[in-house]
């Protein structure tokens, strides 16, 4: 018997969609090279790791891990709650961020709906909009001579908003531009937006910012209950390979998230190092100020070799190498040095670059050099 045809078989948005590029395969990767000597700066992944109690959290679970988790995450919850001073019935807890970005577009777009997205945004707002059939919208970014090179153009999402339109996803900053937008600019934009629009605000790197001028979306809540907001434990808090993140916003909305939720979706070890990672804001201080520092000495050591960087208010670094970026992408590879190529994201002449640890940035640019010459 033959197989039918899948793809005649699946929904009319799945056979639209390419699925999300992970980057190279770094299981593989690993295996070829000595773990110890690749360099792995394509995931934005925190190069001081989690925090010591998270670890010890996630190894006190792991003897109960024939029991499901605590399928409200109510510890993590009201641990939450305290932090951010919100009513607990306003969080919802995912299996990363993820997993909450793609459920906003099942609840609330499908087919003849719109769903508003930038030019350069998180390729995963494109996947949600297309996976529930809904018409994406894309808004042109701000141009590469702008004071903010390829980021969000308010006005211009604005003007993408239409009578269809039933999300936008934005995202501050955003990835893989490491722009963002400042609080003023923001207020308006909310401000223009009628209510039945939900505007979902990523902040997967909101602990990294020092800019004045950005202000959490958290602090409209209140004021406009169509916000949603997102945050992870992935990056500054260094948990990425345990899955969890969260979003908060109105309790009606998020009433409905819960109506579509997987019952157990945030595993136990997660759960507790979550909460332990949370409470210790000595860590995640540090890793903050690592961050800020290499940074910095990245930026500078790319500039000094006359490498176009982006400004960034995240742990990585968009830098525009030109016609040159796939060769020296592939031949920095090959010397175990891995970094995201753009080329998915229209930004073929560009690489984002993790900051890594002191070592591996200078490895990186010592690589460089070879590679460049
Ligand atoms: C890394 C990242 C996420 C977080 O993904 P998780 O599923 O929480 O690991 C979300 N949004 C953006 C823009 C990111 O870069």
């Amino acid at each position: 018997m033959s197989a039918p045809d899948f793809e005649a078989l699946a929904q009319p948005g799945i056979r639209r969609l390419r699925a999300y590029d992970p980057g190279h395969d770094l299981v593989a990767l690993r295996r070829r090279f000595a773990e110890a000597q690749l360099v792995e700066l394509g995931s934005n992944e925190n190069p001081s790791g989690p925090s010591p109690r998270a670890l010890a959290a996630a190894a006190a679970a792991l003897p109960r891990m024939h029991l499901y988790p605590d399928p409200l995450g109510g510890d993590l919850k009201r641990a939450l709650a305290t932090h951010h001073r919100i009513d607990p019935a306003r969080l919802l807890l995912g299996n990363g961020s993820h997993e909450l970005l793609m459920q906003l577009a099942q609840v609330f777009a499908g087919p003849g709906d719109e769903v508003v997205a930038s030019k350069y945004g998180f390729a995963v707002y494109a996947l949600a909009a297309q996976a529930v059939g809904a018409e994406l919208r894309l808004a042109e970014a701000l141009p590469r001579t702008a004071a903010m090179p390829l980021g969000h153009d308010l006005q211009a999402l604005h003007a993408a908003v239409g009578p269809r339109t039933r999300l936008v996803y934005l995202a501050n900053p955003n990835n893989p531009t490491g722009t963002w937008f400042g609080a003023e600019a923001f207020a308006r934009f909310l401000a223009a937006l009628p209510a039945r629009v939900l505007v979902v605000v990523d902040e997967a790197y909101a602990e990294y910012v020092d800019a004045p001028d950005w202000a959490s979306a958290l602090g409209w809540l209140e004021r406009h209950p169509n916000l949603v907001v997102t945050r992870t434990f992935s990056k500054a808090y260094a948990l990425a390979g345990l899955r969890v993140g969260y979003a908060i916003a109105h309790p009606g909305l998020i009433a409905l998230m819960e109506r579509v939720r997987e019952s157990f979706n945030v595993n136990a070890v997660g759960l507790a190092a979550a909460e332990a990672a949370l409470a210790d804001a000595q860590h995640l201080a540090a890793a903050v100020a690592a961050n800020a520092a290499g940074r910095a000495a990245l930026a500078e050591g790319l500039r000094a070799r006359g490498w176009t960087v982006f400004p960034s208010q995240t742990n990585f670094l968009l830098v525009r190498f030109g016609e040159r970026a796939g060769a020296l992408e592939a031949a920095l590879l090959a010397r175990g040095i891995v970094l995201r190529p753009m080329a998915g994201y229209g930004l073929g002449d560009c690489l984002r670059i993790t900051v890594g640890s002191a070592q591996e940035n200078a490895r990186l640019l010592a690589a460089l050099d070879e590679v460049a010459a």
